[in-house]
């Protein structure tokens, strides 16, 4: 792969998408297992800020521990003060001089060898999320193969990008329109893919040509220092990504307002999104640009039932994206929206289906569901379970399990109205409502009537059903007869509309674009 970089024209492989591990084969259970004693030997190390290529141990550090085990210290991350994140700005800011001169071939080089690394890695990266946010081992390793996926798919999109564009030709100028990198950014990703969306976000932004600071989740402040490393093993130069893991509601203000910041790559709760999109728009003493927030943020997803599904496949997909890593991703759906004849058929046949479902530490692979995030996720979680059962029927689940991990049953509460704060509000975690319509053109109404826009599925047989829901259901991710989660790079290019953010789409070949900015050059002949 290094010789991309000597040949800009080299010809690389089609992309495609790394596939995800069955662990009922005995080889890919074993190496997992393995890794999991590998990296529980390596529990409680201490991880250093990077800027400009230096480490720097901090007196203040954010721990990070199992939500499994809240005992257990997955590791201890060192904080940035105010005055460290102004330090990994500026050097950012000067390592951008000399990285925004490479070219696209040589900076996709760098990215083709961190996906190989990551590969040779990869139950490494799947145990450590299993411990650090609670995954199971299939979505833990689902998580690394799109990180993996992310890099190939960017790298690839770099090389795209570096060819020449088409514009139209005129007699006495030579014209071209050249893509330049932006400048430093911020990358603030969120925990619960935080193997993919931080890789993903940081990969996008560098092989452009940007340098950045990286701002991990405080949950998940660990595997990205595993990344951080990674990028520097593979040779990208110091200062391009700077590390400085810290609170959100400590440094995240200064970071997005900082006048050296050119643009913010977020992805995270509407709340935060929106203040930093309101944040970004005044500009500073100093800045010279508008900056551009690409913010990606919460959902309110919908599963519609159709009165002519088939309600058992319609069961699964449901089951699989409200309770599948426990509820906690932007595209798990938790509103199933049933059409009245076949309503109570579908919920007899989900409360079976749900009590299938297995929850406990997931580093066992005979737990389906692990814990939730932290301390706060189960609390507001379980407020809205309170809140759930005055505005529904309590189907199943409803309680905490056990005493010691943040677990909770999953749970579902049926006959609620759309207008409800469990029907609106999104609770990120695995809390399903169900809602009952009097017909298709009622469910597609409801589907749309949160203020959030980001994925969405319709079980149904009928052409005209589909046809209907290709033009009115307002989603970024629209899926038929399947289930509302798990995207694919290049394949599902996703992202959402309306109050789920700014309308990018990851893993799409738009969303390169968003880096960088276009320069056309013309000389007179
Ligand atoms: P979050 O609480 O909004 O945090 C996201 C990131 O923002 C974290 O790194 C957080 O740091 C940081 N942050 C917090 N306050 C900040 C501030 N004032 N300024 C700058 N940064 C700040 O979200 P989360 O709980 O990590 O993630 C879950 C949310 O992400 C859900 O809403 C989910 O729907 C959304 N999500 C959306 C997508 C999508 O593609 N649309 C994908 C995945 C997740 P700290 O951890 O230090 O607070």
């Amino acid at each position: 792969m290094t010789t991309i970089a000597e040949k800009p024209n080299l010809e690389v492989a089609p992309f495609q998408n790394e596939r995800v591990k069955d662990f009922r084969d005995p080889a890919d259970a074993a190496a997992m297992r393995a890794a999991l004693e590998r990296v529980k030997a390596q529990l409680g190390k201490h991880y250093p800020l990077v800027i400009a290529g230096r480490k720097i141990e901090t007196e203040k550090k954010i721990r990070s521990v199992n939500p499994a085990d809240p005992n257990e210290v997955i590791g201890l991350t060192s904080a940035a003060s105010k005055e460290q994140a102004n330090e990994a700005i500026e050097a950012a800011s000067r390592a951008f001089d000399s990285w925004r001169h490479r070219t696209l071939p040589e900076r996709a080089a760098y990215i083709f060898k961190a996906a190989e690394m990551l590969r040779s890695r990869r139950f490494d990266y799947d145990a450590l999320l299993v411990y650090e946010v609670g995954k199971s081992w299939s979505e833990a390793d689902g998580d690394i193969a799109e990180a993996i996926d992310f890099l190939e798919f960017y790298a690839r999109e770099a090389l795209r990008y570096a060819q020449p564009q088409p514009i139209v030709p005129i007699e006495g100028e030579r014209n071209e329109l050249v893509y330049i990198p932006l400048g430093v950014g911020a990358v603030i990703p969120p925990w619960n893919f935080a193997g993919a969306i931080m890789i993903g976000m940081t990969a996008a932004a560098i092989v452009c040509g940007n340098t950045v600071v990286l701002k991990p989740s405080s949950d998940a402040a660990v595997i990205a220092a595993w990344f951080v490393d990674l990028l520097h093993e593979v040779g990208v130069p110091p200062g391009v990504v700077n590390f400085i893991p810290g609170s959100g509601s400590e440094i995240g203000d200064l970071i997005v307002t900082h006048p050296k910041i050119r643009f913010i790559s977020f992805t995270g709760s509407k709340e935060v999104g929106l203040r930093i999109n309101e944040l970004a728009a005044k500009p500073q003493k100093g800045q010279k640009w508008i900056k551009r927030v690409v913010a990606e943020m919460g959902g309110k997803d919908s599963i519609i039932v159709a009165a002519d599904a088939d309600v058992d496949a319609a069961v699964e997909g449901v089951a699989v994206s409200a309770f599948g890593f426990q509820g906690q991703k932007c595209s798990a759906c938790s509103r199933a929206i049933v059409e009245e004849s076949i309503y109570d058929e579908f919920v007899d046949k989900l409360k079976r289906r749900v009590a299938t479902i297995t929850v406990g530490d997931p580093s066992d692979p005979a737990n389906y569901m692990g814990p939730v995030v932290n301390e706060s996720a189960l609390k507001s979680i379980m407020r809205y379970i309170e809140t759930g059962k005055t505005e529904g029927r309590l189907l199943t689940g409803g309680d905490r399990v056990g005493d010691r991990g943040y677990f909770l049953e999953p749970t579902v509460i049926a006959d609620v109205a759309p207008d409800a704060t469990i029907a609106q509000e999104e609770i990120f975690g695995p809390v399903l409502a169900v809602i009952k319509a009097k017909d298709f053109e009622s469910a597609l109404s409801i589907a749309n009537n949160t203020e959030f826009g980001l994925t969405g599925s319709l079980y149904t047989k009928d052409d005209k059903k589909i046809e209907r829901a290709r033009n009115e259901f307002f989603v970024g991710n629209l899926y038929f007869n399947r289930k509302s989660t798990g995207a694919f790079v290049g394949v599902h290019p996703f992202g959402g509309f309306n109050m789920s953010g700014t309308d990018s789409k990851a893993g799409g070949r738009d969303y390169l674009l968003l880096f960088m900015q276009a320069k056309t050059i013309s000389r007179k002949v």
